[in-house]
């Protein structure tokens, strides 16, 4: 597939230092999903490589946050221009080595895009105080400024979008970063750095260490133990945040953690049904099923349980499976072997504390798996506690809203939520009452760039996107001025 790039320089597959692309002292694979063939061999960078990265992210930050807000937004808007310009090949490349369909891809290469596009926009309004003064011989002002290098650990999901939503904001408050993409997705990564640079983004601005498994997490103690670095962002499992926070204490960093998600999709009796199982498809599937946000458990009331899932399972039905270049497939193969086990694992805990498979229920050759629909699902069952993070559907029945809410807010997560009522009372409770951080209300797609994305409880700090999004790189300092 990676013969098919229109601009085949796209194709990077060394470290970006300092401006400099490095072969690194080793090297590691990167696997299409879909067929298990090698892409490419990529630079795996170690703990010597991160330090050369934090300091010559250092070293740039003094030219880069001198320049105005003008000059960083004019860059960051042609880095925007680029990623479209190119949304076809980053598509391509994120097809093959992440698996979801093509379309979907270069959806994400424009969701990923519009970070930057937003970001550039913010750059301009990162505005500070004046305060009252509380004696006339003084003024009080309020200046926000970078909060310094930062850095970015990000996930397989999104290869390009979890980047960009990090990056964007940090350089656009006059930031410098060092990533550390995911190991199984370096190449969209990469990709995305070759067109800052041909942005403009000048060397050291934005460093990009790709590395193996083994060494992302020696990468991630040197990145936490730095006292240079100032700002973690990470997108990820809890359990990694947790690791990432415990090794940030010595050094009280700051940190935005995007973890997972346990959502809740809640139909009720008074729901438009047809328009509950599109939301109910479009955020259970989206990704084979591999989102923080992607709907985890779907509870339906009695009243329409048995229509809801007959509709619902009728609509998987059609869903056509395979490798994402192929014309019309809406679902790719699952991320890496243990990706199908836990959804096969999920599947036979369900079954044999007795839920009824409707539809699916099937590994498939390779990585891939049936879209699956099951009914008679209960709290005691695994996919009610954990993220499944594949294609399996668990079934709900609830009989009042007020057990609903207590299932929805049983757990120690809290990203996104959903849930479909058309009384207008009824919205307004239960929006109030599910401890998420985001509620789609009537609809299962919630994210774009100009909102708020992130999570309360164990789904992380900070919010992502929007112009809160800029807060997490830029430290308030008040002034105090007397003899005035
Ligand atoms: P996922 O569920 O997406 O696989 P992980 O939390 O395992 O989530 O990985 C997300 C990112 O965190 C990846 O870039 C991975 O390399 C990195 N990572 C995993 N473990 C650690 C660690 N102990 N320290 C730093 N980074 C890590």
């Amino acid at each position: 597939p990676l013969s098919l790039l229109k601009d085949p320089t796209l194709l990077k597959t060394d470290a970006l230092i300092d401006g400099q692309w490095l072969k690194g002292p080793s090297r590691f694979d990167v696997h299409d999903p879909a067929t298990g063939m090698k892409l490419a061999d990529v630079a795996n960078l170690g703990p010597r490589d991160a330090e050369q990265a934090i300091a010559a992210a250092n070293a740039a930050w003094p030219a880069w946050r001198g320049k105005t807000a003008k000059e960083r937004s004019l860059i960051l808007r042609k880095w925007y221009d680029l990623l479209m310009a190119n949304q076809e090949d980053l598509g391509r490349l994120m097809t093959a080595e992440q698996g979801k369909p093509f379309a979907e891809a270069k959806g994400e290469v424009a969701y990923g895009a519009s970070f930057v596009e937003w970001f550039a926009e913010e750059a301009k309004r990162i505005n500070g105080e004046t305060l009252p003064q509380f004696d006339n011989n003084r003024r009080l002002l309020v200046i926000r400024q970078p909060i310094g290098v930062c850095a970015a650990i990000t996930p397989w999901n999104f290869p390009l979008a979890m980047i960009t939503r990090k990056v964007a904001p940090a350089l656009a408050a006059g930031c410098p970063v060092v990533i550390k993409p995911a190991e199984l997705t370096p190449l969209t990564a990469l990709a995305a750095a070759e067109l800052a640079m041909r942005a403009g983004i000048p060397p050291g601005v934005l460093n990009l260490l790709p590395a193996d498994g083994a060494n992302s997490i020696a990468i991630g103690k040197v990145i936490c133990a730095s006292d240079t670095v100032r700002h973690i962002s990470f997108t990820g499992s809890t359990e990694v945040g947790r690791i990432l926070m415990a090794q940030s204490a010595p050094t009280v960093k700051k940190l935005s953690l995007e973890l997972g998600g346990n959502a809740p999709f809640i139909v009720f009796d008074d729901a438009d049904i047809d328009s509950a199982v599109e939301g109910a498809i479009a955020s259970k599937y989206r990704n084979a099923g591999q989102t923080c946000v992607c709907a985890n458990r779907l509870y339906v009331q009695e009243g329409v349980y048995d229509q809801f899932v007959q509709k619902f399972a009728a609509k998987v039905r059609t869903m056509k499976v395979g490798n994402g270049f192929e014309e019309g497939v809406v679902q790719g193969p699952l991320i890496e072997p243990a990706a199908v086990d836990k959804v096969q694992k999920h599947l036979d805990d369900a079954k044999a504390k007795g839920a009824q498979v409707v539809t699916g229920g099937s590994r498939l050759q390779g990585q891939f798996f049936e879209p699956t629909v099951l009914s008679g699902a209960t709290g005691d069952m695994l996919c009610a506690r954990e993220e499944t993070f594949g294609p399996l559907a668990p079934v709900f029945k609830f009989k009042s809203e007020q057990e609903a809410i207590a299932a929805a807010n049983d757990t120690e997560f809290g990203l996104a939520s959903y849930f479909y009522s058309r009384d207008v009372g009824r919205i307004f409770r239960v929006s109030e009452a599910l401890e998420y951080g985001m509620v789609g209300i009537n609809v299962g797609i919630i994210a774009t760039e100009h909102v708020p994305f992130g999570g309360v409880k164990q789904s992380g700090l900070g919010r992502e996107g929007s112009h809160h999004g800029i807060d997490e790189y830029v430290e308030i300092k008040y002034l105090c001025v007397g003899d005035v």
